[in-house]
């Protein structure tokens, strides 16, 4: 029948009505998270008071200790003479001495109560050769300095974390890891540093000399010396094209044996962590190398935008969790566009960080034997709820056996699962975080797993040495290589003597 021959109240329900409801629903369905962001948004002000002179601390926001901070300059012959003058004071007084680079660890690997800071950030020369492909850099160097500048050689980092904000040297302390797939740990791509040893003598440490030296220092937390100049192995930037793939997380490693094939330079994954699919589902993305012309291609700034309010949405709030995770599953991100790997590495991870005094948000991750992936994560679905924390995000990354360092964390192909909780600063919830924490280290032990030792100290003594049977001789060295015991910290004094 024809519009205009309908009852006039069937007329108005079809013009007016039905368009009215459309709307309505519509509204409904922008509005709740159209205001759940503008809300986040409003409330998402700095409020971090900065640290008074002469205090430290480290990413954890957990750590402020009054220390004798010390900068250490960039031009060689007055920072090895400073660095000398002052190992030999400590020595005559009795003072520890802890390192720094960006102190993004968590721990107070770089604090030590009333001790020296040495400052290495300073200390941040660099210098490509571009036949070899060897750039020698001062250990205070942050990534955020060495990426531009290899950029505009051509030049990228073989192996690094995911993000810019960490210096060389702390890099190397931690023998770190990244989205770079089929690769060892950091410690593979260095080819050779000088070391000051405790009582000032300068030693070169490579494969062929100082071996020992070498592998203890790489993933060895400031205790055997000051690393100088390092000499790294970099690679060519490469240009990339994005896919995603979203899967079940039972299929993580079967996908990613599939997805990573030999033109994948960079790969990594997220697991869900919406309450609606709890550790349940996973996108898998990698980056597919394309051709590059011979111009370096510019870098731009990283900006936060949408992605920090959606992220700082989804603290405390099982909708915005929700929320998050399929707009996640939405947005392609940099799918269907080029980006290069220069571009990929020199994001900050400070573009998300939490900006309230009150609290703060702690990392952890667990390195799993591929084939237990999933027995780890069912017990991650049970432990995790059961200790009521706040589960910000979890990235999967593949990481080869180490044959470098000696306090390793690979000495078999490895996913490693980085997990960010949020919490409060107070005594309550750091209970509660080393409660949660023990929990996941042992399902991880039972596994056949590790944990990553940057992070809190939470680790029961028995736990460490579970998880590196090596710290016994790495402690006895420690004491023949630094007999005075000058450098120290955190780490070393819970899990060391
Ligand atoms: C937000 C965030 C994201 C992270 N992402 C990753 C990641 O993707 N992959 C990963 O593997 N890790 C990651 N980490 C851990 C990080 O790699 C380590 O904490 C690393 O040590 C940080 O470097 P840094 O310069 O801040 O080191 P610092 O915390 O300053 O120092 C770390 C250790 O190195 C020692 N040290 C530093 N410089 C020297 C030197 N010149 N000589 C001798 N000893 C020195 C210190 O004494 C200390 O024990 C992340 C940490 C945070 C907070």
């Amino acid at each position: 029948m024809p519009q205009h021959n309908l009852p006039i109240r069937h007329r108005l329900k079809a013009v007016v009505l039905i368009p009215l409801a459309a709307m309505a629903i519509a509204l409904a369905v922008v509005s709740r998270p159209a205001l759940h962001l503008a809300l986040t948004a409003w409330n998402d002000q700095d409020q971090i008071t900065p640290l008074p002179t002469g205090m430290v601390d480290d990413a954890s926001r957990l750590n402020p200790t009054r220390m004798q901070i010390v900068q250490v300059p960039n031009h060689p012959v007055k920072a090895k003479a400073l660095l000398r003058n002052l190992l030999q004071q400590a020595k005559i007084r009795g003072q520890k001495v802890a390192i720094a680079g960006a102190r993004h660890t968590m721990g107070g690997q770089t604090i030590y109560a009333k001790g020296i800071s040495l400052d290495m950030t300073g200390f941040n020369r660099m210098q490509l050769n571009p036949t070899t492909g060897i750039l020698t850099v001062q250990s205070g160097a942050k990534w955020s300095k060495v990426i531009p500048y290899l950029n505009q050689q051509g030049y990228s980092v073989a192996v690094m974390q995911s993000n810019n904000d960490f210096s060389v040297g702390g890099t190397m302390n931690a023998n770190a890891h990244g989205w770079q797939p089929d690769r060892p740990p950091f410690a593979s791509t260095v080819e050779s540093f000088e070391l000051m040893l405790a009582d000032g003598r300068i030693v070169q440490c490579s494969r062929q000399t100082n071996r020992e030296l070498f592998s203890l220092v790489l993933g060895g937390y400031g205790l055997f010396g000051i690393i100088l100049e390092v000499k790294l192995r970099v690679v060519p930037n490469q240009l990339y094209s994005a896919e995603r793939t979203v899967i079940p997380s039972r299929d993580y490693v079967e996908t990613y044996r599939r997805a990573v094939t030999k033109d994948v330079g960079m790969a990594y994954g997220r697991l869900s962590i919406a309450p609606d699919r709890f550790l349940q589902e996973a996108i898998l993305t990698t980056y597919h190398r394309q051709t590059i012309g011979d111009r370096p291609l510019p870098l731009t700034e990283s900006q936060p935008g949408i992605a920090r309010t959606v992220f700082r949405g989804s603290v405390g709030n099982d909708y915005g969790k929700n929320l998050r995770w399929q707009l996640e599953k939405l947005n392609g991100g940099e799918v269907g566009t080029h980006v290069t790997r220069n571009q990929i590495l020199n994001r900050p991870s400070s573009l998300f960080e939490n900006y309230k005094q009150a609290e703060t948000e702690i990392l952890h991750e667990y390195f799993i034997p591929p084939e237990s992936l999933e027995l780890f994560l069912e017990q991650c679905r049970v432990i995790i709820p059961k200790h009521q924390a706040d589960l910000l995000s979890v990235t999967v990354r593949n990481v080869y056996p180490d044959q470098d360092s000696f306090l390793r964390y690979a000495d078999q192909e490895m996913f490693g699962l980085v997990m960010l909780f949020h919490q409060q600063r107070t005594a309550a919830d750091e209970v509660k975080m080393q409660v949660l924490t023990q929990a996941l280290i042992e399902a991880a032990l039972a596994v056949g797993g590790r944990y990553y030792l940057p992070y809190r100290l939470h680790a029961t003594p028995s736990q460490f040495d579970r998880a590196y049977p090596q710290a016994t001789k790495f402690f006895q060295l420690k004491q023949k290589y630094d007999s005075n015991l000058i450098f120290d910290n955190y780490f070393y004094t819970k899990y060391g003597r």
